[in-house]
């Protein structure tokens, strides 16, 4: 079989995936004798896509697990941290400081920007849609929308920034938890009928896999919510993945379908919605009888955040290009509005405007290629972010 246009984990270790600018500078800095130029390089992110005022950081374990055994140490906020990213005087808070010699971790920058970048993105965009979900159950389906050598990715992201659940056997094992899901149409096409595929699905698959049953296959959606009442005894749900062509006002269809489950005595069976829905869309039927989302492209397909890295300390004298601020900083928070500060000391006392007092959120994470504290779970992480959310949901 012939190669895929992918890179695998040994490739992106090797720097195969680098901007090769970076080879190139090592090799001129090698050739010069500067490989020990001891540095410290902060990663900070431009304004947000999209006039976002907050955004989550995501995706810093991946790269604890690259730079894990490299002679550099490491500090950064949180992942999971909701951020802003420049504070009042336009300083932009440093997210990553990496401290060693810069051959040792320059060749790294586009990896690190990457899994940084696009993961923070997604899931702020999943963080957003919880918010406009009004907490009620989010399911990330967006994979099919991405390169497939990412869907673990994608699921761990989108599950950080606040989905319920995720689709992929590999995003799955990496949060720890059953992937979700029901049923393609094409299954209900091939058996011939509501019914059949159904009783099939309920007689097939294992007992623990909850009972949601896709109903727009064929027939009017209320129709076949009664239908799939009938065939499955134990029905946890029914699904609309009704197209936009067809479902004209997607809050009365769904009023329409829990009216007729309750007039049959069927209080108890969810609905669950899916279907090119975003955070606009589900704020449109967020109040209605919906007990969940399937959120597919608004997810995966987020922009990703504009990270850059950059130098401010050269054997430990401060040093920046054009338009960025030198020195090593600390970044800081406003615990109840999450304003963000910077400071040259770790210790300082800044006050935000909303009359609280600042915390220094940045925590060593490695230091000289040695893990700094334990591994977070994705469900830690994403418990935080949820707590955070409550705050952010104010702002
Ligand atoms: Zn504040």
């Amino acid at each position: 079989m012939e190669k895929l246009f992918i890179a695998d984990e040994k490739d992106v270790r090797k720097g195969y995936t680098m901007d090769v600018y970076f080879e190139r500078t090592k090799k001129i800095l090698e050739s010069c004798g500067l490989s020990d130029t001891e540095v410290c390089a902060e990663i900070t992110g431009s304004s947000l896509p999209r006039g976002w005022k907050w955004a989550v950081f995501c995706g810093l374990e991946e790269v604890i697990r690259l730079t894990e055994g490299l002679p550099i140490s490491i500090s950064a906020v949180p992942e999971g941290t909701v951020f802003r990213t420049r504070t009042a005087d336009s300083v932009r808070v440093p997210l990553v400081n990496i401290f060693g010699a810069y051959t040792d971790f320059g060749v790294m920058e586009t990896a690190i920007l990457g899994m940084l970048c696009q993961p923070s993105g997604i899931a702020t965009s999943a963080a957003r849609t919880k918010i406009a979900a009004k907490n009620k159950t989010v399911l990330a389906f967006g994979n099919r929308r991405m390169h497939p050598a990412i869907s673990g990715v994608l699921d761990r992201s989108s599950y950080i920034g606040g989905c319920d659940g995720v689709s992929s056997r590999i995003g799955g094992d990496i949060i720890g938890q059953e992937p979700i899901g029901t049923v393609p149409h094409a299954l209900m096409l091939l058996m011939g009928s509501n019914d059949a595929a159904f009783k099939a699905f309920d007689r097939v698959i294992e007992k623990d896999v909850p009972r949601i049953m896709l109903i727009d296959t064929f027939s009017d959606e209320r129709t076949a919510a009664l239908e799939a009442c009938r065939s499955v005894n134990d029905l946890k749900g029914v699904r609309l993945d009704t197209p936009g062509s067809r479902r004209g006002n997607y809050k009365e269809l769904i009023n329409e379908v829990r009216w007729e489950l309750d007039m049959n005595g069927h209080r108890d069976v969810d609905i669950i919605v899916s279907g090119g829905l975003d955070e606009v869309s589900i704020a449109e039927i967020v109040d209605t009888s919906v007990s969940g989302f399937g959120v597919g492209t608004s997810i995966s397909n987020s922009p990703t955040l504009d990270f850059s890295m950059d130098l401010v300390e050269k054997d430990r004298r401060q040093i920046s290009k054009r338009g960025k601020f030198g020195g090593r900083k600390y970044a800081y928070r406003c615990p109840r509005c999450f304003e963000m500060g910077v400071s040259l000391r770790p210790d300082d006392t800044i006050s935000c405007g909303c009359g609280c007092s600042m915390e220094m959120v940045e925590r060593e994470i490695l230091r000289n290629g040695k893990r700094v504290g334990k591994e977070r779970t994705p469900s830690e992480i994403r418990e935080s972010v949820l707590e955070q959310l409550r705050t952010v949901g104010e702002l």
